[in-house]
Protein backbone atom coordinates (compact mmCIF):
# COMPACT_ATOMS: atom_id res chain seq x y z
CA UNK A 1 0.00 0.00 0.00
CA UNK A 2 1.40 3.28 -0.83
CA UNK A 3 0.11 5.02 2.33
CA UNK A 4 -1.95 3.65 5.21
CA UNK A 5 -4.54 6.53 4.71
CA UNK A 6 -5.22 6.91 0.98
CA UNK A 7 -5.38 3.09 -0.57
CA UNK A 8 -6.01 3.57 -4.42
CA UNK A 9 -8.77 1.22 -4.69
CA UNK A 10 -9.76 -0.66 -7.64
CA UNK A 11 -13.00 -1.87 -7.81
CA UNK A 12 -13.54 -4.29 -11.17
CA UNK A 13 -17.60 -5.44 -12.18
CA UNK A 14 -20.21 -2.53 -10.96
CA UNK A 15 -23.30 -5.43 -10.32
CA UNK A 16 -24.44 -5.29 -6.87
CA UNK A 17 -21.77 -5.81 -4.86
CA UNK A 18 -19.55 -4.02 -6.80
CA UNK A 19 -21.34 -0.68 -7.01
CA UNK A 20 -22.02 -1.02 -3.75
CA UNK A 21 -18.27 -0.96 -2.22
CA UNK A 22 -17.19 1.45 -4.74
CA UNK A 23 -19.92 4.03 -3.48
CA UNK A 24 -19.40 3.47 -0.01
CA UNK A 25 -15.54 3.47 -0.45
CA UNK A 26 -15.76 7.13 -2.55
CA UNK A 27 -15.91 10.00 -0.15
CA UNK A 28 -12.63 8.55 1.66
CA UNK A 29 -10.08 6.96 -0.57
CA UNK A 30 -9.42 7.23 -4.72
CA UNK A 31 -11.70 4.66 -6.36
CA UNK A 32 -11.36 3.28 -9.66
CA UNK A 33 -14.43 1.16 -10.92
CA UNK A 34 -13.82 -0.95 -13.78
CA UNK A 35 -16.77 -2.65 -16.19
CA UNK A 36 -17.59 -3.36 -19.77
CA UNK A 37 -21.35 -2.18 -19.50
CA UNK A 38 -22.32 1.49 -19.05
CA UNK A 39 -25.20 0.43 -16.91
CA UNK A 40 -26.61 -1.26 -14.00
CA UNK A 41 -29.07 -4.11 -14.63
CA UNK A 42 -31.37 -5.08 -12.28
CA UNK A 43 -30.24 -8.93 -12.86
CA UNK A 44 -33.10 -9.98 -10.13
CA UNK A 45 -35.99 -9.03 -12.87
CA UNK A 46 -34.16 -10.68 -15.78
CA UNK A 47 -37.06 -13.12 -15.57
CA UNK A 48 -39.32 -10.57 -15.81
CA UNK A 49 -37.99 -9.45 -18.77
CA UNK A 50 -37.77 -12.78 -20.84
CA UNK A 51 -41.84 -12.62 -20.01
CA UNK A 52 -42.28 -9.34 -21.78
CA UNK A 53 -41.21 -6.37 -19.47
CA UNK A 54 -39.43 -3.83 -21.39
CA UNK A 55 -35.41 -4.04 -20.55
CA UNK A 56 -35.08 -0.26 -20.14
CA UNK A 57 -37.84 -0.53 -17.08
CA UNK A 58 -34.50 -2.42 -15.07
CA UNK A 59 -31.63 -1.17 -16.68
CA UNK A 60 -30.32 2.21 -14.99
CA UNK A 61 -26.70 4.25 -16.54
CA UNK A 62 -24.23 4.01 -14.05
CA UNK A 63 -23.57 7.63 -14.34
CA UNK A 64 -27.02 7.82 -12.52
CA UNK A 65 -24.99 6.29 -9.52
CA UNK A 66 -22.17 8.36 -10.10
CA UNK A 67 -22.23 11.77 -10.90
CA UNK A 68 -22.73 12.82 -6.98
CA UNK A 69 -19.08 11.05 -6.46
CA UNK A 70 -15.11 11.14 -7.73
CA UNK A 71 -15.28 7.73 -9.15
CA UNK A 72 -13.28 7.05 -12.03
CA UNK A 73 -15.32 4.88 -14.62
CA UNK A 74 -13.59 2.63 -16.98
CA UNK A 75 -15.61 1.54 -19.77
CA UNK A 76 -13.88 -1.60 -20.09
CA UNK A 77 -13.24 -5.01 -19.35
CA UNK A 78 -10.53 -6.31 -16.91
CA UNK A 79 -8.62 -9.09 -19.05
CA UNK A 80 -5.15 -9.66 -17.04
CA UNK A 81 -4.81 -9.64 -12.75
CA UNK A 82 -1.35 -9.66 -11.62
CA UNK A 83 -1.21 -9.81 -7.50
CA UNK A 84 2.55 -9.65 -7.75
CA UNK A 85 3.03 -6.21 -9.15
CA UNK A 86 -0.64 -5.20 -7.89
CA UNK A 87 -2.14 -4.17 -11.19
CA UNK A 88 -5.21 -4.69 -13.59
CA UNK A 89 -5.09 -5.00 -17.63
CA UNK A 90 -8.03 -4.08 -19.48
CA UNK A 91 -9.24 -5.31 -22.94
CA UNK A 92 -8.03 -1.28 -23.48
CA UNK A 93 -4.45 -1.99 -23.12
CA UNK A 94 -4.75 0.53 -20.28
CA UNK A 95 -2.99 -0.94 -16.80
CA UNK A 96 -4.53 -0.32 -13.77
CA UNK A 97 -2.37 0.31 -10.25
CA UNK A 98 -4.24 -0.72 -7.01
CA UNK A 99 -3.29 -1.21 -3.17
CA UNK A 100 -6.48 -2.80 -2.92
CA UNK A 101 -9.01 -4.33 -4.97
CA UNK A 102 -12.08 -5.40 -4.99
CA UNK A 103 -12.69 -8.50 -7.42
CA UNK A 104 -16.87 -8.16 -7.75
CA UNK A 105 -17.28 -9.91 -10.92
CA UNK A 106 -20.24 -12.52 -9.44
CA UNK A 107 -21.62 -14.67 -11.41
CA UNK A 108 -23.41 -15.58 -14.76
CA UNK A 109 -25.65 -18.92 -16.02
CA UNK A 110 -23.60 -22.01 -16.28
CA UNK A 111 -23.93 -23.19 -19.99
CA UNK A 112 -23.96 -26.83 -20.84
CA UNK A 113 -21.42 -27.72 -22.94
CA UNK A 114 -23.40 -28.35 -26.19
CA UNK A 115 -25.66 -25.19 -27.12
CA UNK A 116 -27.84 -24.72 -29.85
CA UNK A 117 -29.85 -21.24 -31.04
CA UNK A 118 -33.08 -22.78 -29.13
CA UNK A 119 -31.00 -22.54 -25.49
CA UNK A 120 -31.85 -19.53 -23.69
CA UNK A 121 -30.31 -18.20 -20.31
CA UNK A 122 -31.38 -15.58 -17.78
CA UNK A 123 -28.30 -13.16 -19.92
CA UNK A 124 -30.17 -13.59 -22.85
CA UNK A 125 -33.54 -12.31 -21.54
CA UNK A 126 -34.37 -9.84 -24.20
CA UNK A 127 -33.67 -12.79 -27.14
CA UNK A 128 -35.54 -15.35 -25.27
CA UNK A 129 -38.83 -12.79 -25.15
CA UNK A 130 -38.37 -11.92 -28.74
CA UNK A 131 -38.77 -15.90 -29.74
CA UNK A 132 -41.52 -15.97 -27.42
CA UNK A 133 -43.53 -13.71 -29.67
CA UNK A 134 -43.33 -16.30 -32.53
CA UNK A 135 -45.14 -18.23 -30.38
CA UNK A 136 -47.20 -20.58 -30.01
CA UNK A 137 -44.63 -23.83 -28.73
CA UNK A 138 -43.33 -25.90 -26.66
CA UNK A 139 -40.86 -24.62 -23.49
CA UNK A 140 -39.00 -25.88 -20.96
CA UNK A 141 -37.08 -24.59 -18.32
CA UNK A 142 -34.17 -27.27 -17.01
CA UNK A 143 -33.49 -26.09 -13.39
CA UNK A 144 -35.57 -26.48 -10.16
CA UNK A 145 -34.14 -23.85 -7.83
CA UNK A 146 -35.14 -20.30 -7.43
CA UNK A 147 -34.59 -18.85 -10.75
CA UNK A 148 -35.77 -21.71 -12.84
CA UNK A 149 -38.76 -21.41 -10.98
CA UNK A 150 -39.35 -18.00 -11.48
CA UNK A 151 -38.51 -18.20 -14.96
CA UNK A 152 -41.34 -20.61 -15.77
CA UNK A 153 -43.83 -18.80 -13.65
CA UNK A 154 -43.60 -15.60 -15.38
CA UNK A 155 -43.35 -17.00 -18.59
CA UNK A 156 -46.20 -18.98 -17.85
CA UNK A 157 -48.53 -16.49 -16.54
CA UNK A 158 -47.61 -13.37 -19.41
CA UNK A 159 -47.02 -16.34 -22.30
CA UNK A 160 -49.31 -18.82 -21.34
CA UNK A 161 -51.75 -18.81 -23.82
CA UNK A 162 -49.51 -18.99 -26.41
CA UNK A 163 -46.41 -20.98 -24.87
CA UNK A 164 -46.81 -24.65 -22.72
CA UNK A 165 -44.21 -24.32 -19.60
CA UNK A 166 -42.68 -27.29 -18.84
CA UNK A 167 -40.10 -27.58 -15.67
CA UNK A 168 -37.01 -30.38 -15.32
CA UNK A 169 -34.84 -30.60 -12.35
CA UNK A 170 -32.55 -33.42 -11.36
CA UNK A 171 -33.85 -33.58 -7.69
CA UNK A 172 -36.74 -32.08 -6.46
CA UNK A 173 -38.04 -28.04 -6.98
CA UNK A 174 -36.56 -25.69 -4.49
CA UNK A 175 -34.57 -28.10 -1.99
CA UNK A 176 -33.65 -25.07 0.29
CA UNK A 177 -37.19 -24.44 0.98
CA UNK A 178 -39.71 -25.85 3.95
CA UNK A 179 -41.96 -28.45 3.38
CA UNK A 180 -44.98 -26.11 3.34
CA UNK A 181 -43.38 -23.60 0.84
CA UNK A 182 -42.34 -26.48 -1.66
CA UNK A 183 -46.29 -27.30 -1.01
CA UNK A 184 -47.22 -23.80 -2.23
CA UNK A 185 -44.64 -23.80 -4.84
CA UNK A 186 -45.69 -27.07 -6.48
CA UNK A 187 -49.70 -25.82 -6.18
CA UNK A 188 -49.08 -22.37 -7.95
CA UNK A 189 -46.81 -23.59 -11.01
CA UNK A 190 -49.58 -26.20 -11.08
CA UNK A 191 -52.18 -23.46 -11.69
CA UNK A 192 -49.97 -21.10 -13.22
CA UNK A 193 -50.10 -24.66 -16.29
CA UNK A 194 -46.61 -25.22 -15.55
CA UNK A 195 -45.83 -29.52 -15.68
CA UNK A 196 -42.99 -30.04 -13.24
CA UNK A 197 -41.00 -33.32 -13.97
CA UNK A 198 -38.39 -33.85 -10.72
CA UNK A 199 -35.41 -36.42 -10.79
CA UNK A 200 -35.30 -35.70 -14.43
CA UNK A 201 -31.19 -34.80 -15.05
CA UNK A 202 -30.73 -32.98 -18.29
CA UNK A 203 -27.46 -32.77 -19.44
CA UNK A 204 -28.12 -32.23 -23.31
CA UNK A 205 -30.43 -29.50 -24.22
CA UNK A 206 -30.98 -30.98 -27.48
CA UNK A 207 -32.28 -34.23 -25.73
CA UNK A 208 -35.44 -31.60 -24.56
CA UNK A 209 -38.73 -31.98 -26.43
CA UNK A 210 -38.96 -28.43 -26.51
CA UNK A 211 -38.70 -25.55 -28.74
CA UNK A 212 -37.17 -23.15 -26.66
CA UNK A 213 -35.33 -24.47 -23.68
CA UNK A 214 -33.93 -21.90 -21.05
CA UNK A 215 -31.20 -23.36 -18.82
CA UNK A 216 -31.39 -22.08 -15.31
CA UNK A 217 -29.53 -25.33 -13.99
CA UNK A 218 -26.74 -23.65 -12.17
CA UNK A 219 -24.31 -20.56 -11.68
CA UNK A 220 -20.54 -20.08 -12.32
CA UNK A 221 -18.19 -17.96 -10.64
CA UNK A 222 -16.69 -14.89 -12.22
CA UNK A 223 -13.48 -16.46 -11.28
CA UNK A 224 -11.41 -17.09 -14.88
CA UNK A 225 -9.04 -14.21 -14.18
CA UNK A 226 -8.66 -15.06 -10.50
CA UNK A 227 -7.88 -18.53 -11.27
CA UNK A 228 -5.00 -17.42 -13.73
CA UNK A 229 -3.33 -14.87 -11.37
CA UNK A 230 -3.32 -17.97 -8.94
CA UNK A 231 -5.78 -16.72 -6.01
CA UNK A 232 -6.86 -19.65 -3.90
CA UNK A 233 -10.30 -21.01 -5.17
CA UNK A 234 -12.81 -22.98 -2.81
CA UNK A 235 -14.43 -26.35 -3.13
CA UNK A 236 -17.29 -24.37 -5.36
CA UNK A 237 -15.31 -22.97 -7.81
CA UNK A 238 -15.38 -19.64 -5.81
CA UNK A 239 -12.63 -17.29 -4.61
CA UNK A 240 -11.54 -18.81 -1.00
CA UNK A 241 -12.10 -16.08 1.08
CA UNK A 242 -11.51 -15.56 5.27
CA UNK A 243 -14.39 -13.95 7.80
CA UNK A 244 -13.76 -10.56 6.03
CA UNK A 245 -14.13 -11.47 2.83
CA UNK A 246 -10.46 -11.08 1.74
CA UNK A 247 -8.94 -13.68 -0.57
CA UNK A 248 -7.26 -16.19 2.03
CA UNK A 249 -4.06 -16.16 -0.33
CA UNK A 250 -4.35 -12.59 -1.32
CA UNK A 251 -5.28 -10.66 1.68
CA UNK A 252 -5.37 -7.28 -0.26
CA UNK A 253 -8.02 -8.43 -2.69
CA UNK A 254 -11.60 -8.12 -0.97
CA UNK A 255 -14.32 -10.54 -2.73
CA UNK A 256 -17.96 -9.02 -2.28
CA UNK A 257 -21.01 -11.26 -3.48
CA UNK A 258 -21.22 -14.11 -5.92
CA UNK A 259 -17.58 -14.12 -7.22
CA UNK A 260 -16.54 -15.38 -3.64
CA UNK A 261 -17.44 -17.42 -0.32
CA UNK A 262 -19.37 -19.87 0.09
CA UNK A 263 -23.04 -18.16 0.87
CA UNK A 264 -26.15 -18.25 -1.17
CA UNK A 265 -25.10 -16.59 -4.30
CA UNK A 266 -27.65 -13.93 -4.33
CA UNK A 267 -28.76 -10.00 -4.15
CA UNK A 268 -29.49 -10.51 -0.45
CA UNK A 269 -25.79 -11.44 0.06
CA UNK A 270 -24.34 -9.44 -2.51
CA UNK A 271 -25.07 -5.60 -1.41
CA UNK A 272 -24.13 -6.22 2.27
CA UNK A 273 -21.01 -7.69 1.42
CA UNK A 274 -20.27 -4.82 -1.16
CA UNK A 275 -20.88 -2.49 1.99
CA UNK A 276 -19.04 -4.49 4.26
CA UNK A 277 -15.71 -4.67 2.18
CA UNK A 278 -16.02 -0.96 2.01
CA UNK A 279 -16.40 -0.76 5.58
CA UNK A 280 -12.85 -3.78 5.95
CA UNK A 281 -11.09 -0.86 3.58
CA UNK A 282 -11.70 2.05 5.52
CA UNK A 283 -11.13 0.10 9.01
CA UNK A 284 -7.83 -1.19 7.50
CA UNK A 285 -6.69 2.17 6.42
CA UNK A 286 -7.23 3.57 9.69
CA UNK A 287 -5.34 0.92 11.06
CA UNK A 288 -8.33 -0.90 12.97
CA UNK A 289 -9.27 -4.64 12.10
CA UNK A 290 -11.43 -5.29 9.15
CA UNK A 291 -14.96 -6.43 9.68
CA UNK A 292 -15.50 -9.84 10.15
CA UNK A 293 -19.47 -10.16 11.13
CA UNK A 294 -20.98 -12.57 8.98
CA UNK A 295 -23.61 -11.95 6.47
CA UNK A 296 -26.95 -13.37 8.66
CA UNK A 297 -29.97 -14.38 5.69
CA UNK A 298 -33.44 -13.24 7.14
CA UNK A 299 -35.43 -14.80 4.08
CA UNK A 300 -35.84 -16.47 0.57
CA UNK A 301 -38.34 -14.40 -1.55
CA UNK A 302 -39.46 -16.07 -4.61
CA UNK A 303 -41.87 -14.71 -6.93
CA UNK A 304 -44.08 -16.61 -9.00
CA UNK A 305 -45.56 -14.11 -11.80
CA UNK A 306 -46.63 -10.36 -10.76
CA UNK A 307 -49.42 -11.98 -8.31
CA UNK A 308 -48.22 -14.46 -6.24
CA UNK A 309 -45.14 -15.65 -4.43
CA UNK A 310 -43.40 -17.40 -1.54
CA UNK A 311 -41.84 -15.67 1.26
CA UNK A 312 -39.15 -18.47 3.18
CA UNK A 313 -38.20 -17.41 6.76
CA UNK A 314 -34.65 -18.22 7.29
CA UNK A 315 -32.25 -18.69 10.05
CA UNK A 316 -29.01 -16.85 10.40
CA UNK A 317 -27.96 -19.82 8.08
CA UNK A 318 -30.35 -19.68 5.50
CA UNK A 319 -31.50 -22.48 6.36
CA UNK A 320 -35.70 -22.42 6.37
CA UNK A 321 -38.08 -22.39 9.08
CA UNK A 322 -41.29 -23.48 8.78
CA UNK A 323 -42.39 -19.93 8.90
CA UNK A 324 -43.98 -18.92 5.28
CA UNK A 325 -46.14 -15.68 3.22
CA UNK A 326 -47.85 -16.63 0.37
CA UNK A 327 -50.14 -15.12 -2.38
CA UNK A 328 -50.38 -11.57 -3.17
CA UNK A 329 -49.05 -10.29 0.40
CA UNK A 330 -45.80 -12.39 -0.64
CA UNK A 331 -45.58 -10.94 -3.78
CA UNK A 332 -46.07 -7.62 -2.58
CA UNK A 333 -43.15 -8.10 -0.25
CA UNK A 334 -40.89 -9.66 -3.01
CA UNK A 335 -41.73 -6.53 -4.98
CA UNK A 336 -40.71 -4.10 -2.31
CA UNK A 337 -37.57 -5.94 -1.81
CA UNK A 338 -36.24 -5.80 -5.57
CA UNK A 339 -36.88 -1.70 -5.41
CA UNK A 340 -34.92 -1.48 -2.30
CA UNK A 341 -31.81 -2.75 -3.77
CA UNK A 342 -31.87 0.17 -6.61
CA UNK A 343 -32.99 2.52 -3.77
CA UNK A 344 -29.83 1.07 -1.33
CA UNK A 345 -27.90 1.83 -4.11
CA UNK A 346 -28.74 6.01 -4.80
CA UNK A 347 -28.50 6.00 -1.21
CA UNK A 348 -24.98 5.02 -1.16
CA UNK A 349 -24.47 7.19 -4.46
CA UNK A 350 -26.04 10.39 -2.28
CA UNK A 351 -25.39 9.81 1.01
CA UNK A 352 -23.01 7.27 1.93
CA UNK A 353 -22.81 8.21 5.41
CA UNK A 354 -26.25 7.19 6.12
CA UNK A 355 -25.68 3.33 4.90
CA UNK A 356 -24.14 2.28 8.30
CA UNK A 357 -27.44 2.86 9.73
CA UNK A 358 -29.40 0.63 7.02
CA UNK A 359 -30.21 -2.94 8.82
CA UNK A 360 -28.44 -5.11 7.02
CA UNK A 361 -26.21 -2.78 4.86
CA UNK A 362 -24.03 -1.17 8.14
C1 LIG B 1 -33.25 -14.29 -13.11
C2 LIG B 1 -32.53 -14.09 -11.81
C3 LIG B 1 -33.27 -13.80 -10.67
C4 LIG B 1 -32.61 -13.60 -9.45
N1 LIG B 1 -33.38 -13.32 -8.35
C5 LIG B 1 -32.77 -13.10 -7.18
C6 LIG B 1 -33.54 -12.76 -6.02
O1 LIG B 1 -34.77 -12.70 -6.08
N2 LIG B 1 -32.90 -12.52 -4.86
C7 LIG B 1 -31.53 -12.60 -4.75
O2 LIG B 1 -31.01 -12.36 -3.66
N3 LIG B 1 -30.77 -12.93 -5.83
C8 LIG B 1 -31.35 -13.19 -7.03
N4 LIG B 1 -30.58 -13.51 -8.13
C9 LIG B 1 -29.12 -13.65 -7.98
C10 LIG B 1 -28.43 -12.27 -8.05
O3 LIG B 1 -28.80 -11.60 -9.22
C11 LIG B 1 -26.91 -12.41 -8.02
O4 LIG B 1 -26.56 -13.23 -6.92
C12 LIG B 1 -26.26 -11.03 -7.88
O5 LIG B 1 -26.47 -10.32 -9.07
C13 LIG B 1 -24.77 -11.14 -7.59
O6 LIG B 1 -24.24 -9.84 -7.52
P1 LIG B 1 -22.70 -9.57 -7.79
O7 LIG B 1 -22.46 -8.13 -7.54
O8 LIG B 1 -21.87 -10.55 -7.06
O9 LIG B 1 -22.44 -9.89 -9.33
P2 LIG B 1 -23.20 -9.58 -10.67
O10 LIG B 1 -24.54 -9.02 -10.44
O11 LIG B 1 -23.05 -10.83 -11.47
O12 LIG B 1 -22.29 -8.43 -11.33
C14 LIG B 1 -21.03 -8.71 -11.89
C15 LIG B 1 -20.57 -7.48 -12.67
O13 LIG B 1 -19.25 -7.75 -13.16
C16 LIG B 1 -19.14 -7.25 -14.49
N5 LIG B 1 -18.07 -8.01 -15.14
C17 LIG B 1 -18.06 -9.31 -15.52
N6 LIG B 1 -16.86 -9.63 -16.05
C18 LIG B 1 -16.09 -8.50 -15.99
C19 LIG B 1 -14.73 -8.21 -16.34
N7 LIG B 1 -13.92 -9.13 -16.87
N8 LIG B 1 -14.27 -6.95 -16.12
C20 LIG B 1 -15.07 -6.00 -15.55
N9 LIG B 1 -16.34 -6.24 -15.19
C21 LIG B 1 -16.85 -7.47 -15.41
C22 LIG B 1 -20.51 -7.52 -15.10
O14 LIG B 1 -20.73 -6.65 -16.22
C23 LIG B 1 -21.42 -7.17 -13.91
O15 LIG B 1 -21.77 -5.81 -13.92
C24 LIG B 1 -31.20 -13.71 -9.37
C25 LIG B 1 -30.45 -14.01 -10.52
C26 LIG B 1 -31.10 -14.20 -11.72
C27 LIG B 1 -30.27 -14.52 -12.95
Amino acid sequence: MNTHRTPRTLVIGAGYSGLMAALRLAPHVPVTLVDPVGHLTERIRLHEVAAGRPEAEVVHPLRRFLRHTRITHHTARATDLDPAARTVTLDTGLVLPYDRLVYALGSTTRLPAAHTERLFTAESAPALHKRLLDGPGRLAVVGGGLTGIETAAEIAERCGRDWQVRLLTSGGLAPGVSAKGRAHLHATLAALGVRVTEGARVDDPDAVDADVVVWSASMVPGTALAARAGLALNSLGRIDVDASRRSVSHPEIYVPGDAGGTQRMSCQAALPTGSRVASSILAEARGKAPDARPVAFVLQCVSLGRADGLVQSVRSDDSPRELTLTGKPAAFVKEQICRSTVRALALASRRPGALPAVPGLG
